[in-house]
């Protein structure tokens, strides 16, 4: 009976490849195309940052998350299917992302027993200016592949500089305190899985773990759509 609806609903509302857009039958996540050339992060991966080792950088930088996991790096295609996630309150292409990083879990996350998945928030104008957030597109997509329950419970206080456009030095400096948690209850002793689109620098991230371990949290891990390569010109991952 679910075909069948899910049938119907593809009548009117077709599926898209997540990377590229374009049409495809309603049972694939991703064309042939892509699913040929996709960037995907091949195991064996980072145990802390999910790349896969032979790219990590990440030292095995102490994080306040457990682990992070992408299916993609951000790189062409996939760096085209994020941006078609971005530009788009787009549920179909956001399913398509979190088929593929239910996948990963059931790879890397296997065994664990999650309470709730949520998303890394916005700032309320910069969502209310774009009209939805796409990490809590993911979160709810995430969830209906996994079968572990949505529920937020962060918030974000003020708008701050996207970490790229910064320098080093001022990376760290520039999430503090922006991030709260609004339903300590729900994340007491909770193992969370927190969803963001990509992981660059690993701060957002970071702090978003930090906060909710301070009001309770037992564990946090993450997943991504896509994770970016990324080196200052010291070799470090920032
Ligand atoms: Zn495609
Ligand atoms: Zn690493």
């Amino acid at each position: 009976m679910r075909t069948v609806v899910a049938w119907v609903i593809n009548l009117f509302f077709p599926r898209r490849c997540c990377l590229c857009g374009k049409v495809i039958e309603w049972r694939q996540t991703m064309c042939d195309r892509c699913r040929l050339d996709a960037p995907y992060v091949f195991p064996p991966i980072c145990d802390l940052c999910g790349r896969g080792e032979d790219v990590c950088s990440c030292r095995k930088r102490h994080r306040h998350f457990e682990r992070c996991v992408s299916p993609f790096y951000y790189d062409g295609l996939g760096e085209s299917g994020i941006g078609q996630l971005k530009n788009a309150a787009d549920s179909v292409v956001a399913d398509g992302f979190a088929a593929e990083m239910a996948e990963v879990m059931r790879r890397e996350y296997g065994g664990i027993r999650f309470d709730y998945v949520m998303s890394v928030p916005q700032f309320v104008k910069d969502e209310h200016a774009k009209g939805y957030n796409p990490a809590a597109l993911l979160a709810r997509a995430v969830s209906r592949h996994t079968g572990i329950p949505y529920g937020e419970a962060l918030r974000k206080l003020f708008h701050t500089t996207p970490q790229k456009e910064l320098r080093a030095v001022a990376r760290s400096g520039n999430l503090l305190g922006a991030f709260t948690v609004v339903k300590p209850h729900v994340i007491d002793d909770a193992t969370v899985l927190l969803v963001d689109d990509t992981v660059t620098t690993g701060s957002t991230l970071d702090e978003c773990a930090k906060m909710l371990k301070i009001y309770g949290a037992r564990e946090v891990y993450a997943v991504t759509a896509a994770c970016s390569i990324y080196k200052d010109n010291k070799g470090e991952d920032v």
